[in-house]
């Protein structure tokens, strides 16, 4: 088959479009012929070779994939050749000792599809069964195959590590971006009110389209101060927060006493100004998001499928040119997902 393959670490050009070996389907897989794939950050890193991930090369990246069934293993189950398909992103084994405590997300023998296993970056890929969802013949493969990574992470921050209720106040900063955007939705979901900020007016409207009860533009002044005076004086229970960056401190200190700060991302800056006083004053929780386990994953697509929340389509780009997908990437000018699609 073809594939966007990398076989040394490198610069967007390191992506290329070469002939591979076809994945081998054993008697409980499931060959899907893609059709969409989305491209995230993270496989940027993985590139690069700045993840950390020992990578086996070459590697066919890609997390998350819609495509049609082109052949079943004789334990695979009902699948037929045609249907419309997608597959959890990232699954656990079901076998080891963590798996037995019914903790899916420490397994010991993860996989994730584009960094232990080839991904969605080339015409063909298989996949377990078992982790192979069914989908309609009127789902659109594009929202899914764009969807489930963001929303997976939006659904895990608000419900299980905020733990977001409903009467809630929660900030979103930074909210034009993807998982910030699916944020400001999943929190409005768990019936919060959710106030955004954006850095720009112009990406102001966008926000309110998603949900956000308020966006606050920043501006040069005192953006804590700019936030409580949107509240009234409020303090937040939850802040979800995906930039970190200088504004850090910022975030942290509108929130309420035993608030809880959750990142997930760090584009703004990895290293930030922390000052530990207020933190054990306030009773301040910071919480880092890991992975969202497999069960989510699913509830996520359900959320996806059912328009309940939505990923905007920055651009797509044939898998043949991964390479300018990953660059437009890189720019990081655009809003929304970039998708790989078939030639
Ligand atoms: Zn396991």
């Amino acid at each position: 088959m073809k594939a966007a393959a990398f076989y040394e670490y490198g610069p967007a050009e390191a992506m290329q479009y070469a002939d591979i070996p076809d994945p081998e389907v054993g008697s409980s897989d499931v060959l899907i012929r893609v059709q969409a794939c989305g491209v995230n950050h993270s496989d940027l890193d993985s590139r690069a070779g700045t993840s950390r991930w020992p990578f086996e090369l070459p590697m066919v990246l890609g997390a998350e994939f819609t495509g049609t069934v082109v052949e079943a293993g004789g334990e695979a189950g009902p699948f037929r050749p045609g249907d419309l398909v997608t597959a959890l992103q990232q699954y656990n084994c079901g076998r080891c000792a963590q798996c037995a405590r019914w903790r899916p997300d420490l397994c010991e023998r993860f996989e994730i599809f584009g960094t232990t296993r080839w991904g969605g970056y080339g015409e063909l890929v298989c996949a377990p069964a078992r982790v192979v969802v069914p989908l309609d013949p009127e789902d659109d493969p594009f929202a899914v195959a764009a969807s489930q990574c963001v929303v997976s992470t939006a659904w895990h921050m608000v419900n299980r590590l905020a733990l977001v209720r409903p009467g809630d106040l929660v900030l979103v900063p930074s909210a034009s971006g993807g998982v910030a955007g699916a944020l400001v939705q999943c929190a409005k979901l768990a019936g919060a009110t959710v106030i955004a900020t954006v850095g720009s007016a112009a990406k102001a409207g966008q926000v309110s389209a998603l949900g956000a009860d308020m966006v606050v533009v920043r501006g040069d002044g005192d953006l804590a101060a700019d936030l409580m005076r949107a509240t009234d004086g409020r303090h937040f229970d939850a802040v979800l927060d995906t930039v970190g960056g200088t504004l850090f401190g910022a975030h942290l200190s509108v929130l309420r006493e035993e608030g809880s700060l959750v990142t997930c991302g760090a584009h703004a800056g990895e290293v930030v100004p922390l000052d530990l006083i207020p933190v054990f004053r306030n009773g301040w929780r910071i919480v880092g998001f890991r992975l969202a386990p497999p069960e989510e994953l699913a509830a996520s697509l359900e959320l996806i499928r059912s328009g309940s929340v939505t990923v905007p389509i920055a651009a797509t780009f044939p898998v043949s040119d991964a390479a300018a997908a990953h660059r437009f990437l890189e720019e990081r000018q655009h809003v929304g997902k970039v998708l790989l699609v078939a030639d």
